[in-house]
């Protein structure tokens, strides 16, 4: 089968080191010969990217700086892509920010700047990434976010980040709603646990993995490879048809009681 993201240029938002879901991503989209822009917010996770790149042979377009809770780095990235590529053809916004104390003991403990953090971060940053991106997908294409079951249930210590993915998908319906007369699709995957940096903040996270092998359909865990595949599939036209959608990759886990 011929790539099938020849001649696309996607922006992949949130690789901080090699675990990252984004760089499972990137790895997909790159082998269906997609022209990958990267953002980073942290010089860190710069040095990290630009290690990446260089050992797997990776050829960035573009890296750009964006912190996404700062609407006038958001403007000045996507002017910044869109001066270099002219035309973007897919966005994967594959981060969340909340405070580590805001992760473990009891929800109704959150506090309002806890919770606005968490919120700003994880699901308004969609919607901010979404009217930058817009402008310069004129072609259409799709924009894809990253979010957990934590949305639909009570997963313990996962309190404020759950709400805050909740309304990520909310968001991702009305987005797909208002984009979608120009031709882009916004939908979100919503993976099983994967060691990454941002999952040590989630208290007890060795618990949510040892539960899925014992009771997910498929007996194992998920990793960023499948992930990455899933989200590829969402940025194709393979997908042309799918959008407000959240598609899981969490070996089955969400279909059980
Ligand atoms: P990582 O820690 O590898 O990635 C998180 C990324 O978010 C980092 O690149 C970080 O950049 C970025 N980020 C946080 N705040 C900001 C900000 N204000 N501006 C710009 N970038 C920001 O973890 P994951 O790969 O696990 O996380 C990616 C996504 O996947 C998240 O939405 C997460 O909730 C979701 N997810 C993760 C699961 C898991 O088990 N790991 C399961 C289901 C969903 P920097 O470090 O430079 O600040």
């Amino acid at each position: 089968m011929s790539q099938l993201l020849a001649g696309r240029t996607i922006v992949v938002m949130g690789v901080a080191n090699e675990r990252s879901i984004a760089w499972g991503i990137a790895r997909s989209l790159h082998r269906q010969g997609a022209q990958l822009i990267f953002t980073y917010r942290k010089e860190r996770s710069l040095e990290k990217l630009t290690k990446l790149l260089a050992s797997s042979g990776i050829e960035a377009k573009l890296v750009v700086s964006c912190d996404v809770s700062d609407d006038s780095s958001v403007v000045a990235a996507f002017d910044r892509i869109g001066a270099e590529a002219g035309v973007i053809h897919g966005v994967v916004h594959s981060l969340a920010f909340a405070d580590k104390d805001d992760l473990q003991g009891e929800f109704v403990d959150t506090t309002r700047e806890g919770y606005r953090l968490a919120q700003d971060s994880s699901a308004y940053s969609l919607v901010a990434v979404a009217r930058e991106a817009k402008k310069w997908m004129t072609e259409g294409g799709g924009i894809v976010t990253q979010t957990y079951l934590g949305a639909e249930r009570v997963m313990k210590n996962y309190n404020v980040m759950g709400v805050a993915k909740a309304a990520l998908e909310a968001s991702v319906r009305y987005l797909a709603e208002d984009l979608g007369k120009y031709g882009i699709r916004v939908n979100a995957v919503s993976a099983g646990p994967i060691r990454t940096l941002a999952a040590k903040g989630v208290s007890g996270f060795n618990d949510i993995m040892t539960a899925i092998e014992e009771k997910a359909p498929l007996r194992r865990n998920v990793d960023q490879e499948e992930v990455g595949d899933a989200t590829m599939f969402l940025l194709s036209d393979l997908s042309r048809g799918i959008t407000g959608e959240v598609l899981h990759v969490d070996s089955g886990y969400h279909i059980m009681g």
